[in-house]
């Protein structure tokens, strides 16, 4: 049994609702959110931080960023504008160690960041 709490989702193991998924990446909305819109993108595969990436994995990335503006005009922040954070180790701000993009936006959002 996996202990990553993304993986437990991906196999359907915690009720999250999944605003999108196919087969490479889901998405759902994060539990705390920072923003009116706050969705988190996940490969299905689990990659422990950014630095685990190797290969066919940078195409997965891509990918990602492909939702990722698919999901910004569903939830209509295309047009204001939106961010789209990914956080690497304990000083980066990580605390799931299964990569994931936040897509944040319906506000203003600081810059720089804290
Ligand atoms: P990070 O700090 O970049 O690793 O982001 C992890 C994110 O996962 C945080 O924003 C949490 O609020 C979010 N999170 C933790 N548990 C859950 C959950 N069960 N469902 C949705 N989001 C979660
Ligand atoms: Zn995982």
């Amino acid at each position: 049994m996996t202990e990553c709490l993304f993986c437990k989702i991906n196999e359907g193991e915690m009720d999250t609702e999944l605003v999108y998924e196919d087969d490479k990446v889901i998405a759902f909305e994060d539990i705390n959110p920072q923003a009116p819109v706050h969705i988190l993108i996940v490969p299905r595969k689990h990659i422990t931080t950014l630095l685990e990436l190797k290969g066919e994995d940078y195409d997965l990335v891509g990918h990602i960023y492909r939702v990722a503006n698919k999901l910004a005009e569903k939830n209509e922040i295309a047009d204001d504008g939106f961010r789209i954070v990914a956080n690497c180790k304990e000083k980066g701000g990580q605390s799931v160690f299964h990569i994931h993009f936040h897509l944040l936006g319906g506000r203003e959002l600081q810059w720089p960041p804290g």
